[in-house]
């Protein structure tokens, strides 16, 4: 859905950095990391990667966010990777945690059973603040609150690619409101019931699809992948999980107009975007039913389904950018612009050819990919 014709790659071939780039304006922008004190060593492994393909020209800042304190040691260390101005915040309980109109003993309950079900962090109370808060909470921490963009930066993620022109500048000249890499399948069993609501929001304000809700939605079996993926089935327990702090019990689980949701989602560990977007009046309507359902306890909806969901209904796919050209990986996913081949040892010919010094300075990420750089599909980025 988001193809070339909505939305045109923003950089082609290997491109130098500006010599101007010091003179050029600025977005209002930040990078936001969400993190924890233990995470340090991850957190400098991503400060280190974006730095080197990015932020030494453009010294964007940073604000790090933090449920808990950041400790001294935290905050030396990582003033200590970057030049770019720094912010660290503290997440207080208004923005994380049981809000007061949930009974905890209930939600506990939920995640304990997730727990059970051996659901993907389902049993980890704090991993649902985390969800929760990215979902409907970052974007108003009075440290965003002067912000009008943001780049999410996630512990132990690596960019492969030198980043030489700035995206925010050009989501704002491209009229953009949300880039991200990487779009993925969700897990099932942590959203059974997300699309049920989100549908039910959609309906309920009597919202047309701008073109990327269609984008979410499980085609007709002809059109679609393997017939096993298809026919999986979610174990019974959860097909008969209800929400239990349910109020919106009125919304007939049938009634989603026939559609049903592919599981698709932008990866959010990686995005983008205007803060605007989610302080919009709409943005919180849809985060506020979403929340009432009782899904980020009895269930676990991660931030990702949400912000796209919530795009889906809200945007089109002329709204959305995707940074084909970053390379970029997060644990065990990556996406790889044409010409920055996975991160491995140059592939044939060039093989032969890399010494025992570039070996060790690509297992390094020193070094990136071919000698040669070879312009594929129109595609690419400098790859060091
Ligand atoms: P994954 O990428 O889905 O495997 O989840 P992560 O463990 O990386 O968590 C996503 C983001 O939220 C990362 O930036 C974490 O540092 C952050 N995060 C997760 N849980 C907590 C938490 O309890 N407290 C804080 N401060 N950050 C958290
Ligand atoms: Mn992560």
């Amino acid at each position: 859905k988001i193809s070339e014709k909505h939305d045109k790659v923003f950089a082609t071939g290997c491109m130098p950095i500006s010599p101007d780039v010091d003179k050029e304006p600025r977005a209002n922008a930040a990078f936001v990391v969400l993190a924890r004190n233990k995470e340090l060593d991850g957190v400098i492994q991503s400060l280190k990667s974006i730095e080197r393909h990015f932020n030494r020209w453009y010294h964007y800042p940073y604000v790090f966010l933090n449920d808990g304190d950041f400790d001294d040691d935290f905050k030396a260390t990582v003033k200590n990777y970057t030049s770019a101005p720094v912010e660290f915040g503290k997440i207080d309980n208004a923005m994380w945690g049981f809000p007061d109109w949930v009974d905890p003993e209930v939600a506990k309950e939920g995640v304990r059973k997730q727990g059970d079900a051996a659901i993907m962090y389902g049993g980890m109370e704090s991993y649902h603040h985390m969800c929760r808060f990215y979902s409907g909470h970052f974007y108003k921490h009075p440290l965003l609150m002067k912000y009008e963009w943001y780049w999410r930066l996630e512990p132990e993620i690596k960019y492969f690619c030198d980043i030489t022109y700035d995206p925010f500048q050009k989501m704002i000249e491209a009229n953009k409101t949300y880039g991200f890499t990487i779009a993925v399948k969700e897990l099932r069993e942590t959203v059974p019931n997300i699309f049920r609501y989100a549908s039910a929001y959609k309906r309920k304000n009597n919202l047309k699809s701008k073109g990327l809700w269609e984008m979410f939605l499980e085609r007709p079996a002809e059109e679609d992948a393997p017939p096993e993926e298809k026919k999986e089935k979610l174990p019974e327990e959860i097909l008969q999980s209800e929400p239990g702090v349910n109020n919106l019990d009125d919304i007939d689980p049938e009634a989603m107009e026939g559609e049903s949701y592919n599981m698709c989602h932008f990866w959010s560990n990686f995005e983008i975007a205007r803060l605007d977007w989610f302080r919009s009046k709409e943005y919180e309507d849809f985060f506020q039913m979403m929340d009432r359902s009782g899904g980020f306890w009895m269930e676990r909806w991660g931030d990702a389904p949400i912000h796209s969901l919530a795009a889906g209904a809200l945007l089109a796919p002329s709204d959305i950018h995707y940074f084909r050209d970053f390379g970029y990986r997060h644990t065990t996913i990556q996406h790889c612009p044409a010409n920055a081949p996975a991160r491995q040892l140059p592939r044939e010919p060039y093989l032969e050819k890399t010494t025992d010094d570039e070996k060790k300075r690509i297992e390094e990420d020193e070094y990136w990919a071919s000698p040669d750089p070879v312009k594929e599909n129109g595609v690419g980025c400098r790859c060091r």
